[in-house]
Protein backbone atom coordinates (compact mmCIF):
# COMPACT_ATOMS: atom_id res chain seq x y z
CA UNK A 1 0.00 0.00 0.00
CA UNK A 2 0.87 3.49 -1.01
CA UNK A 3 2.19 5.07 2.17
CA UNK A 4 1.41 9.33 1.41
CA UNK A 5 -1.68 10.63 3.08
CA UNK A 6 -5.16 8.74 1.81
CA UNK A 7 -3.33 5.38 1.75
CA UNK A 8 -5.38 4.21 4.96
CA UNK A 9 -8.80 4.38 2.95
CA UNK A 10 -10.46 1.35 1.62
CA UNK A 11 -13.62 1.75 -0.48
CA UNK A 12 -16.14 -0.93 0.47
CA UNK A 13 -18.39 -2.31 -2.73
CA UNK A 14 -21.78 -2.55 -0.85
CA UNK A 15 -24.44 -0.49 0.46
CA UNK A 16 -25.79 -3.06 3.52
CA UNK A 17 -25.34 -1.31 6.57
CA UNK A 18 -24.90 -4.61 8.36
CA UNK A 19 -21.86 -5.39 6.54
CA UNK A 20 -20.09 -2.43 6.78
CA UNK A 21 -20.21 -2.64 10.04
CA UNK A 22 -18.89 -5.61 10.22
CA UNK A 23 -16.11 -4.88 7.55
CA UNK A 24 -15.34 -1.42 9.71
CA UNK A 25 -15.07 -3.16 13.20
CA UNK A 26 -12.28 -5.41 11.87
CA UNK A 27 -10.57 -2.75 10.21
CA UNK A 28 -10.88 -0.20 12.88
CA UNK A 29 -7.58 -1.47 14.81
CA UNK A 30 -5.24 -1.24 11.51
CA UNK A 31 -6.29 2.38 11.42
CA UNK A 32 -7.76 1.80 8.24
CA UNK A 33 -10.81 3.99 7.10
CA UNK A 34 -13.84 2.39 5.77
CA UNK A 35 -15.70 4.38 3.42
CA UNK A 36 -18.96 3.12 1.57
CA UNK A 37 -18.69 3.57 -1.99
CA UNK A 38 -21.83 5.28 -2.31
CA UNK A 39 -20.93 8.31 -0.10
CA UNK A 40 -17.98 8.56 -2.88
CA UNK A 41 -20.96 8.26 -5.69
CA UNK A 42 -19.70 5.16 -6.65
CA UNK A 43 -22.90 3.15 -8.64
CA UNK A 44 -23.27 -0.54 -8.30
CA UNK A 45 -21.62 -2.38 -10.14
CA UNK A 46 -22.90 -5.35 -12.83
CA UNK A 47 -22.93 -9.13 -10.99
CA UNK A 48 -23.29 -11.00 -14.50
CA UNK A 49 -21.24 -13.73 -13.80
CA UNK A 50 -21.68 -17.56 -12.81
CA UNK A 51 -19.23 -17.21 -10.11
CA UNK A 52 -19.20 -16.03 -6.38
CA UNK A 53 -15.72 -14.71 -6.91
CA UNK A 54 -15.82 -13.14 -10.21
CA UNK A 55 -18.49 -11.26 -9.10
CA UNK A 56 -16.62 -9.86 -6.04
CA UNK A 57 -13.95 -8.98 -8.11
CA UNK A 58 -16.34 -7.05 -10.91
CA UNK A 59 -17.25 -5.04 -7.83
CA UNK A 60 -14.26 -4.10 -6.34
CA UNK A 61 -12.75 -3.52 -9.22
CA UNK A 62 -15.22 -1.01 -10.33
CA UNK A 63 -15.10 0.59 -6.82
CA UNK A 64 -11.37 0.89 -7.42
CA UNK A 65 -11.40 1.93 -10.87
CA UNK A 66 -13.86 4.82 -9.78
CA UNK A 67 -12.54 6.09 -6.71
CA UNK A 68 -8.54 5.55 -6.91
CA UNK A 69 -8.52 3.65 -3.91
CA UNK A 70 -8.05 0.38 -2.85
CA UNK A 71 -11.20 -1.31 -3.00
CA UNK A 72 -13.01 -4.64 -0.48
CA UNK A 73 -16.12 -6.27 -1.75
CA UNK A 74 -17.96 -9.53 -1.09
CA UNK A 75 -20.76 -12.02 -2.46
CA UNK A 76 -22.35 -14.15 -1.03
CA UNK A 77 -25.13 -16.73 -1.45
CA UNK A 78 -27.32 -19.64 -0.17
CA UNK A 79 -26.29 -23.09 -1.68
CA UNK A 80 -28.94 -25.67 -1.79
CA UNK A 81 -27.33 -29.72 -1.72
CA UNK A 82 -30.46 -31.18 -3.54
CA UNK A 83 -30.69 -27.83 -5.79
CA UNK A 84 -27.08 -28.49 -7.41
CA UNK A 85 -26.37 -25.49 -5.36
CA UNK A 86 -29.20 -23.18 -6.41
CA UNK A 87 -30.21 -20.14 -5.87
CA UNK A 88 -26.19 -19.52 -5.64
CA UNK A 89 -25.44 -16.55 -7.09
CA UNK A 90 -28.65 -15.74 -8.14
CA UNK A 91 -29.63 -15.61 -4.21
CA UNK A 92 -30.65 -11.86 -3.96
CA UNK A 93 -32.82 -12.02 -6.60
CA UNK A 94 -34.07 -15.77 -6.96
CA UNK A 95 -37.61 -14.87 -7.67
CA UNK A 96 -36.98 -11.62 -9.76
CA UNK A 97 -37.00 -8.35 -10.06
CA UNK A 98 -37.77 -6.26 -7.68
CA UNK A 99 -35.62 -8.30 -5.20
CA UNK A 100 -37.76 -9.39 -2.15
CA UNK A 101 -36.49 -11.44 0.65
CA UNK A 102 -39.80 -12.80 1.13
CA UNK A 103 -40.65 -13.73 -2.53
CA UNK A 104 -37.39 -15.15 -2.79
CA UNK A 105 -38.10 -17.37 0.37
CA UNK A 106 -41.86 -18.79 -1.02
CA UNK A 107 -39.50 -19.55 -3.93
CA UNK A 108 -37.67 -21.31 -2.57
CA UNK A 109 -40.13 -23.38 -0.19
CA UNK A 110 -41.89 -24.17 -2.53
CA UNK A 111 -39.03 -25.63 -4.48
CA UNK A 112 -38.22 -27.47 -1.67
CA UNK A 113 -41.84 -28.86 -0.90
CA UNK A 114 -41.11 -32.85 -1.91
CA UNK A 115 -37.11 -32.45 -1.01
CA UNK A 116 -36.15 -34.67 1.87
CA UNK A 117 -32.16 -33.85 2.00
CA UNK A 118 -32.88 -30.20 3.19
CA UNK A 119 -28.63 -29.47 4.05
CA UNK A 120 -27.56 -26.40 2.60
CA UNK A 121 -24.62 -23.49 3.15
CA UNK A 122 -24.54 -19.95 3.12
CA UNK A 123 -21.56 -18.87 1.14
CA UNK A 124 -19.47 -15.59 0.74
CA UNK A 125 -16.20 -14.37 -0.72
CA UNK A 126 -14.09 -11.55 0.63
CA UNK A 127 -11.70 -9.53 -2.08
CA UNK A 128 -9.49 -7.09 -1.91
CA UNK A 129 -7.45 -5.06 -4.43
CA UNK A 130 -5.39 -2.30 -4.41
CA UNK A 131 -6.36 -1.05 -8.05
CA UNK A 132 -8.91 -2.06 -10.43
CA UNK A 133 -5.68 -4.16 -12.34
CA UNK A 134 -4.01 -5.40 -9.27
CA UNK A 135 -2.81 -8.98 -9.91
CA UNK A 136 -2.72 -10.05 -6.25
CA UNK A 137 -6.19 -9.61 -5.33
CA UNK A 138 -6.66 -10.67 -1.58
CA UNK A 139 -8.97 -13.41 -1.31
CA UNK A 140 -11.03 -15.12 2.04
CA UNK A 141 -13.93 -17.17 1.86
CA UNK A 142 -16.17 -18.43 4.02
CA UNK A 143 -19.13 -21.43 4.38
CA UNK A 144 -21.42 -21.65 7.03
CA UNK A 145 -23.51 -25.11 7.36
CA UNK A 146 -27.47 -25.39 7.95
CA UNK A 147 -30.48 -26.65 6.72
CA UNK A 148 -33.18 -25.56 5.35
CA UNK A 149 -36.10 -25.53 7.81
CA UNK A 150 -39.92 -26.77 7.64
CA UNK A 151 -41.00 -23.74 9.54
CA UNK A 152 -39.41 -20.28 9.74
CA UNK A 153 -38.34 -18.71 13.03
CA UNK A 154 -36.98 -15.72 14.26
CA UNK A 155 -36.78 -11.73 13.34
CA UNK A 156 -33.12 -11.30 13.39
CA UNK A 157 -30.48 -11.25 10.34
CA UNK A 158 -31.81 -10.84 6.84
CA UNK A 159 -32.82 -12.64 3.09
CA UNK A 160 -32.70 -16.63 4.18
CA UNK A 161 -32.17 -16.52 7.92
CA UNK A 162 -35.42 -17.27 9.38
CA UNK A 163 -35.86 -20.48 7.13
CA UNK A 164 -31.59 -21.40 7.76
CA UNK A 165 -31.73 -24.28 10.30
CA UNK A 166 -28.43 -24.59 12.82
CA UNK A 167 -28.70 -28.28 14.08
CA UNK A 168 -25.64 -27.86 16.47
CA UNK A 169 -27.63 -23.93 18.02
CA UNK A 170 -30.87 -26.07 17.67
CA UNK A 171 -32.24 -22.82 15.99
CA UNK A 172 -32.45 -20.69 12.71
CA UNK A 173 -30.20 -17.89 11.82
CA UNK A 174 -33.14 -15.61 12.44
CA UNK A 175 -32.92 -16.60 15.85
CA UNK A 176 -29.15 -16.25 16.92
CA UNK A 177 -27.79 -12.95 18.85
CA UNK A 178 -26.15 -11.04 16.58
CA UNK A 179 -23.20 -10.82 18.01
CA UNK A 180 -23.19 -14.66 17.68
CA UNK A 181 -24.01 -14.41 14.02
CA UNK A 182 -21.35 -12.08 13.56
CA UNK A 183 -18.97 -14.36 14.89
CA UNK A 184 -19.63 -17.58 13.24
CA UNK A 185 -21.41 -16.57 9.91
CA UNK A 186 -19.80 -17.31 6.22
CA UNK A 187 -19.28 -13.51 6.08
CA UNK A 188 -17.45 -13.65 9.37
CA UNK A 189 -15.17 -16.30 8.43
CA UNK A 190 -14.51 -14.83 5.03
CA UNK A 191 -13.35 -11.35 6.66
CA UNK A 192 -11.70 -13.71 9.44
CA UNK A 193 -9.39 -15.47 6.42
CA UNK A 194 -7.98 -12.31 5.07
CA UNK A 195 -7.80 -10.14 8.14
CA UNK A 196 -3.96 -11.03 8.70
CA UNK A 197 -3.00 -10.33 4.39
CA UNK A 198 -4.83 -7.18 4.81
CA UNK A 199 -2.79 -6.28 7.78
CA UNK A 200 0.82 -7.06 6.67
CA UNK A 201 -0.17 -5.69 3.54
CA UNK A 202 -1.60 -2.11 4.98
CA UNK A 203 1.47 -2.30 7.35
CA UNK A 204 4.32 -3.86 5.30
CA UNK A 205 4.06 -3.11 1.76
CA UNK A 206 5.39 0.22 0.53
CA UNK A 207 3.90 0.37 -2.96
P1 LIG B 1 -25.07 -10.04 -2.26
O1 LIG B 1 -25.36 -8.80 -1.47
O2 LIG B 1 -24.95 -9.84 -3.72
O3 LIG B 1 -23.89 -10.78 -1.68
O4 LIG B 1 -26.39 -10.93 -2.10
C1 LIG B 1 -26.40 -12.04 -1.35
C2 LIG B 1 -27.83 -12.57 -1.16
O5 LIG B 1 -27.67 -13.86 -0.55
C3 LIG B 1 -28.66 -11.75 -0.17
O6 LIG B 1 -29.51 -10.85 -0.82
C4 LIG B 1 -29.45 -12.82 0.56
O7 LIG B 1 -30.57 -13.19 -0.18
C5 LIG B 1 -28.49 -14.00 0.58
N1 LIG B 1 -27.62 -13.95 1.78
C6 LIG B 1 -26.28 -13.74 1.84
N2 LIG B 1 -25.84 -13.73 3.10
C7 LIG B 1 -26.93 -13.94 3.87
C8 LIG B 1 -27.13 -14.02 5.29
O8 LIG B 1 -26.21 -13.86 6.11
N3 LIG B 1 -28.40 -14.23 5.69
C9 LIG B 1 -29.43 -14.39 4.82
N4 LIG B 1 -29.32 -14.29 3.51
C10 LIG B 1 -28.07 -14.08 3.03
Amino acid sequence: MPTQAGARRLVIASGNAGKLREIGAIMAPLQIEVIPQRALGVSDAEEPHPTFIENALAKARHASAATGLPALADDSGICVAALGGAPGVHSARYAGEPRSDARNNEKLIATMADIVDRRAHYYCVIVLVRSADDPEPIIGEGIWRGEVARTPAGNGGFGYDPWFWLPEQRMTAAQLPVEEKNRISHRALALAAIAGRVRERFTHEHQ
